[in-house]
């Protein structure tokens, strides 16, 4: 069945990217000037934004996506898509002028190396004034999440109109790039993977005490809990009043973990919208992102609630 965008005010609200990933497989990478023969090709909707949005739409969450599209080629497809997950759309600001944002992978199916060039299009363009037009989207919301492939001070803003309004506030800091002092001081969730977590902390974090050091470095600049996932090692989890507590993945046999930290975000973001303590908000996201990692592909690995174990229902 596909789901339509219900009337319902939407409790996890995304700020964030959308792109068409463009894949070809081909034995071997192509050296510079070369051509080879590929063996498939493969186009899916992706982007962190997008991903979170369908992973939480997936876990039972009303999600609303807040964006700026080119509808362009494959924009409008790409919206299509997002709305049959029964993601809100209508906060989306559009340009028919633009093309959206697209990432051409080539994926060597000999060795599973990759190449990317990511063209960020629309992205790219999300502004303060978009995001404003969203404001009664985002001030109904329980929490409001983002990434940082969209401009941070459209992030800012959203997360500034949140707190006003008592929402709570995710900002998962992937790609790995500096962090606004704006954003950060309107952050009250930092989740990011281990490698983001040293590079930000400007710290080592090869080991898990090295990994709490960097977080507790974090906790310091203003966020109230601190997340460093762990890939199958799991969520290192921190706060100021709790301390540093480390939750275990669930053992599965992982077949891509492409995607992983998204469907992580989307089932964190779902938790907390329905006001679950925050070690069951951080266990609801590592066991979508678990079963997620057991299939192929990214957004058609994403878990749907009644997969998850009772208790997480
Ligand atoms: P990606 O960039 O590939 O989306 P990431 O680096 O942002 O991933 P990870 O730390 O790899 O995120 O994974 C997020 C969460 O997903 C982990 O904290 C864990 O709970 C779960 N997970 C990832 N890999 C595995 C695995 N092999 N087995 C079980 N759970 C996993």
């Amino acid at each position: 069945m596909t789901a339509t965008a219900s009337s319902k005010p939407a409790s996890v609200v995304v700020v964030g990217s959308i792109n068409m990933d463009m894949v070809s497989h081909s034995p071997r990478l192509p050296a510079p000037g070369e051509t080879l023969v590929g063996e498939a090709f493969v186009m899916a909707p992706g982007g962190k934004g997008a991903n979170q949005a369908v992973a939480a739409a997936r876990l039972g969450a009303e999600v609303a996506f807040v964006s700026r599209v080119g509808t362009r080629q494959h924009g409008a497809e790409l919206l299509a898509a997002l709305g049959a997950e029964g993601v809100h759309t209508a906060a989306v600001a559009t340009d028919a002028t633009a093309l959206p944002g697209i990432a051409v992978i080539m994926v060597a199916s000999q060795g599973g190396e990759n190449s990317i060039v990511y063209v960020p299009g629309s992205n790219a363009q999300l502004s303060a004034a978009d995001v404003e037009q969203a404001k009664a989207v985002l001030q109904a919301a329980r929490v409001v999440v983002a990434q940082l492939e969209v401009p941070q001070p459209a992030i800012a803003h959203a997360f500034a109109l949140a707190r006003a309004a008592g929402v709570t506030t995710i900002l998962n800091a992937a790609p790995a790039l500096p962090v606004n002092a704006e954003l950060l001081a309107q952050t009250q969730w930092l989740v990011l993977n281990e490698t983001e977590a040293g590079q930000m902390a400007g710290m080592p974090s090869a080991s898990l005490e090295q990994v709490r050091a960097a977080a507790e470095a974090l906790l310091a600049r203003g966020p109230g809990q601190v997340v460093v996932t762990l890939g199958a090692q799991g969520v290192l989890l921190c706060s100021a009043q709790q301390g540093a507590q480390h939750l275990p993945a669930q053992r599965v046999t992982a077949v891509d973990t492409v995607g992983a930290g998204d469907t992580f975000v989307g089932g964190l973001a779902t938790g907390l919208a329905e006001g679950w303590a925050p070690a069951d908000a951080v266990r609801l996201g590592q066991a979508a992102a678990a079963l997620a990692v057991s299939r192929a592909g990214v957004q058609t690995a994403m878990p749907r609630r009644a997969e998850l174990a009772a208790e997480l229902q």
